[in-house]
């Protein structure tokens, strides 16, 4: 079983006995529907009519000429929800829906994917179960609030150190017992098989629209293509777009939150070592004895202490490079391009655009990169303010 959605060394399927036989439904399901005309043509109109796709691919001219290179910014920001999580709880959320499934649950961490599977519950009319930490209960009380407009009851968890490792913790348990009419609208590229495969297949839109854009724009493929990681799901969506064009550089940016030097970090595949987590082996935030690490960055959307299968695989294959960017880099950016551009982008979008200021001045000025706004930042003004203030 765990020779299943193996990404190399990394992925698999370890969970509890129980959780096998709904995972394989959900595998089925999945293989079945990705390619029926009626489930394509309905998840089209909805990411189209419901969501916004595509969605545009903007040359960006001010931070182009700051940063001395060409940067075109692919707008998930503009994406209902205001952030590509919308293009995954869009796509389990029907797929649960032609399964007949009566309830759908999620874990969440900073809310933005609690509220993108509220709304997903909302649209088709599915009972919802939203798993948070209590910490983040606190921390992020609109989107709570968001939740539950949208009907979806918010289950907070005292567990652990009541963040999002211990709110997937107890989804899975939930699962297990509620197997039979939930589905389970996993956030990322983890956790066990199918969900990085299916994931990734729900946010591939970003990196097929973006293909098509910047030929269109630009006659050419990009230089390179720059996108955030958290569980790595922008990530895989906009670089499998690219994977097959050999001479597309793929980089990822991680949090090194308040410094590498201070050991505080969160970057998984800059600083992980390999262990099994949530379902998946995978790079790993831990330590010797296999403890996992809190992380700790100020973006709570990259705060995960493990990191999708495939980008393990794609590090190790030396296809895509990995990288990490400080908080305080990260403030400053997010003022910069608000400033030279205005838009105001997500903290963790910000990660990706952090890399490309500190590439400044290293590129010819022909040299193209496209970078991921996976979300935009109006959650996170509050943050801001309180680190930097305008
Ligand atoms: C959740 C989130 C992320 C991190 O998740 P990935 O799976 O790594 O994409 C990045 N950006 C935004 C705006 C998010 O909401």
């Amino acid at each position: 079983m765990i020779e299943k959605g193996r990404f190399g060394q990394f992925g698999g399927f370890y969970v509890p006995e129980v959780l096998i036989p709904a995972l394989e439904d959900i595998e089925a399901a999945f293989l079945h529907y990705k390619d029926d005309p009626k489930f394509v043509a309905d998840l089209d109109n909805l990411y189209k009519n419901y969501a916004g796709r595509p969605t545009p691919l903007y040359y960006a001219s001010r931070f182009s000429e700051y940063v001395g290179f060409r940067v075109y910014i692919k707008r998930e920001d503009l994406l209902h929800g205001g952030a590509h999580k919308t293009n995954n709880t869009l796509g389990q959320g029907l797929l649960a829906k032609y399964m007949g499934k009566k309830k759908i649950i999620a874990e969440t961490g900073a809310g933005q994917h609690g509220l993108a599977t509220a709304m997903a519950g909302a649209l088709f009319g599915l009972e919802t179960k939203i798993f948070m930490g209590a910490v983040d209960v606190e921390r992020q009380s609109v989107n709570v609030h968001k939740m539950k407009l949208c009907g979806a009851e918010v289950v907070p968890i005292t567990a652990g150190s009541g963040t999002l490792k211990d709110a997937i913790n107890d989804a899975l348990r939930y699962w297990t017992s509620h197997v039979e009419d939930t589905f389970y609208i996993f956030g990322t590229v983890c956790g066990p098989h199918p969900f990085p495969t299916i994931v990734k297949h729900f946010q591939s839109p970003i990196g097929k629209e973006a293909h098509e854009q910047v030929l269109k724009e630009t006659g050419s493929l990009p230089d390179m293509v720059v996108a955030c990681v958290g569980g790595g799901s922008n990530a895989m969506g906009i670089f499998s777009g690219f994977i097959d064009d050999k001479d597309v550089k793929l980089i990822g940016v991680e949090p090194a939150g308040h410094g590498l030097d201070t050991g505080e970090h969160a970057a998984t595949l800059v600083a992980g070592t390999i262990g099994i987590f949530h379902g998946a082996k995978s790079y790993l935030l831990q330590d010797k004895e296999g403890q996992v690490h809190e992380t700790e960055s100020i973006s709570a959307g990259l705060d995960y202490p493990a990191v999708g299968p495939e980008h393990c695989m794609l590090k190790d294959a030396g296809r895509a490079e990995y990288v990490s960017v400080e908080d305080k880099d990260v403030l400053d950016t997010f003022h910069l391009f608000t400033k030279l551009e205005g838009i105001i982008p997500a903290l963790e979008s910000t990660h990706a655009l952090t890399w490309l200021v500190q590439q400044k001045g290293k590129f010819s000025a022909d040299t193209t990169i496209i970078a991921n706004l996976s979300g935009r930042g109006d959650k996170d003004v509050g943050i801001v303010e309180e680190h930097s203030p305008v």
